[in-house]
């Protein structure tokens, strides 16, 4: 048995004010958990993205979460929840005025290959991204997170931890 207090659990380098990642601390072997809090404008994801392997589910405790679908935009509303099969293309955000509070979960824990697309001036159309870490320049211990383009080596996004999500300037 593993108990855990959420606000116990060091906040993640995300594209969201909050992501405190809880497969870890409470040892999970074919489930990851992670607990996000997003102000208006965040996101869950650096990325419109698939996995290959790995399904996903979000409770959303309050506020309204808005996914980006090929099927169009999906809300999801306070003490609701969705699932994407593997396969399934989403990215889920924070469109609303109020903040978004949920739970994510992915099983199993390995995602096999994903595909994270976002628009790359350069490209002039989305394309596949790597999501890379580096230490900041001014401050040693703050990494920032960033998003390259796989076609052409470009930088179309930058995060620091708990930050407005750095979209293309
Ligand atoms: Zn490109």
């Amino acid at each position: 048995m593993e108990k855990l207090g959420i606000d116990n659990v060091e906040n993640a380098l995300q594209p969201a004010a909050v992501m405190r990642p809880l497969t870890k601390p409470l040892g999970t072997t074919d489930v990851a958990i992670n607990y996000y809090e997003l102000e208006p404008g965040d996101s869950f994801a650096f990325a419109y993205h698939c996995h290959e392997v790995q399904e996903e589910i979000f409770y959303i405790q309050s506020g309204t979460a808005t996914f980006e679908t090929d099927d169009g935009e999906v809300y999801v509303e306070t003490g609701e929840i969705i699932r994407f099969p593997p396969g399934e293309f989403q990215r889920g955000w924070n469109h609303g005025n109020e903040r978004v509070t949920a739970l994510a979960f992915g099983a199993p824990l390995e995602y096999g290959e994903t595909v994270k697309l976002r628009d790359c001036p350069a490209c002039g159309t989305a394309t596949n991204h790597d999501i890379e870490r580096r230490t900041a320049p001014e401050a040693s211990d703050e990494q920032v997170a960033f998003s390259v383009c796989k076609t052409c080596g470009s930088e179309t996004g930058e995060w620091t931890k708990g930050s407005i999500p750095g979209e293309v300037p």
